[in-house]
């Protein structure tokens, strides 16, 4: 059954007369899909899905839902992995995908506009097409998408080079709560006229708005990378050269860190071959790019490091694409074993090997069933530790992970946002005068708390 409310039935009505009744799904076995998350954990009653194309039409859904008092639950790709775009506090999910166009693509500048529902796969395709490169990048990028990827702030795979969605955003075109429609699309690259609104609605997780699109800055593409597996003797080994390989390699791309309990799975469970001839506790993946032979470039920092025990070369495409498989399908690993409590957390640089190594500990004292897998962006001191065998509403290990690394000076949030799945620690992260601002921005601009209510900011703010 789909929330059939008095205020969600009124709001469907409104719907169909603004949209049209073939892009308002009200049958469950088509709605059922876009009221559970991607990963498992978050599951909600189906609501009715409303799939605008048009600026004008988002607008007045938003209109409608301030009169009727129904809460609006932005959802673009429905990768993210902090329960964001689940109706848990039922009103009506907004599909954004229909808004899948880019254009206006200056290849002069690099720049182009992307409707909110384009993915990121097409924006790189479109950045590609006109001799540019878009520099955010992860391995759901033919399904998450621009609207997401700015109301997140996703970080991904290139974070190290080029930062990730909010410097590469010069401006949005959006809904606010208030169903007005702001736009500043602005065709040059230097622009400090203000607030920096776009800024402000990135990372914002739908709850001051919708966004409709979003102008984006490219970057130069790079020449042939070179990329490599390096297995290390220990995780502290392969921490400490995620930082000389940043301070020493300008050219640098990506450093992703693997350990040894995840890298089994993603080869048993995947059907990949294992990469090394023993096992390693701690695994780089390592890319560079550089118009100098990127190889020798490696080498020789390489053979200065410490606890390095085995190197796979990838020396094609090919087998570049299948160098980067082993670390793309631990998520989708890990989401085999089953629903997973995502912790996507950083650490300052000093204090990320010792908890990669304590961190499976701390879990077992919490919940001994539990299974931790950690992953992730060693370059910026970003892992994601999942962890399985535990139920999707006991948030005990949260609690224990998120003041650890808190403690440790680290971020509860790195880049996945905070959504559900962590709004009740947001105060370890953000004191009280922030969080007062914050609140204090979300009456400004969503009067009626009706965009994405029960995600980011605490309960009955
Ligand atoms: C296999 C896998 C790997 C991943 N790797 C990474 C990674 O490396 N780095 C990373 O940062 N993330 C990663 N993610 C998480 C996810 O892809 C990102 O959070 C992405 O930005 C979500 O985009 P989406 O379109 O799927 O958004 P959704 O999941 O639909 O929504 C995410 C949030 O944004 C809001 N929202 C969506 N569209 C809009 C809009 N148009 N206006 C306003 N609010 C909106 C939703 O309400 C929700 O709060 C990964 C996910 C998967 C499944």
């Amino acid at each position: 059954m789909v929330d059939s409310s008095e205020p969600v039935a009124a709001m469907v009505a409104r719907a169909v007369g603004i949209v049209g009744r073939t892009h308002v799904l009200t049958d469950p076995d088509l709605t059922a899909s876009r009221s559970v998350d991607w990963t498992g954990r978050f599951r909600a009653r189906p609501a009715p899905v409303v799939r605008p194309g048009r600026v004008a039409e988002v607008a007045a859904l938003v209109a409608a839902a301030r009169e009727l008092g129904v809460a609006l639950v932005p959802q673009g790709g429905n990768t993210g992995l902090v329960g964001g775009a689940v109706p848990l506090d039922g009103g009506v999910v907004v599909d954004l995908t229909r808004f899948d166009g880019v254009d206006d693509i200056d290849a002069t500048s690099g720049q182009l506009t992307a409707g909110a529902g384009a993915t990121i796969g097409a924006v790189q395709a479109a950045a590609a097409a006109a001799g540019w490169q878009y520099g955010v990048d992860w391995s759901a990028r033919d399904t998450a998408t621009v609207g997401g990827s700015v109301a997140t702030d996703a970080g991904g795979l290139r974070f190290i080079r080029h930062g990730g969605t909010r410097r590469q955003l010069l401006g949005v075109e959006a809904v606010l709560g208030t169903s007005e429609v702001i736009s500043h699309l602005p065709a040059v690259e230097k622009d400090n006229t203000g607030y920096d609104l776009g800024a402000l609605l990135c990372g914002s997780e739908g709850t001051l708005g919708l966004v409709t699109r979003a102008r984006l800055r490219l970057v130069p593409p790079r020449a042939p990378a070179s990329c490599v597996l390096v297995a290390f003797g220990s995780i502290g080994s392969a921490v400490s050269a995620a930082t000389t390989l940043r301070r020493e390699v300008v050219e640098l791309e990506a450093v992703e860190l693997m350990v040894d309990a995840g890298l089994a799975l993603v080869c048993s469970s995947m059907g990949l071959m294992v990469p090394f001839a023993t096992p390693a506790p701690a695994t780089l993946l390592v890319e560079v790019a550089s118009r100098a032979d990127p190889h020798a470039l490696l080498d020789g920092v390489l053979t200065s490091m410490d606890g390095v025990v085995e190197v796979v070369v990838a020396t094609d495409e090919r087998q570049r694409r299948e160098l980067w498989r082993y670390r793309e399908l631990h998520t989708e690993a890990i989401a085999r074993v089953g629903p997973a409590h995502k912790l996507d957390v950083t650490l300052p640089p000093r204090s990320l090997a010792d908890f990669v190594t304590e961190v499976p500990e701390l879990v077992a004292s919490v919940a001994p069933e539990a299974r931790t897998w950690c992953f992730g962006h060693a370059g910026d001191g970003n892992v994601h530790v999942n962890v399985t065998g535990i139920e999707p509403g006991d948030d005990s290990v949260d609690e224990a992970v998120l003041v650890d690394v808190a403690d440790r000076g680290g971020s509860i949030s790195a880049e996945h946002g905070i959504g559900r799945a962590k709004r009740r620690w947001l105060h370890l992260a953000r004191g009280p005068a922030d969080v007062s601002a914050m609140v204090a921005v979300k009456r400004a601009l969503d009067p009626d708390g009706i965009c994405n209510p029960g995600v980011l900011l605490p309960s009955g703010s």
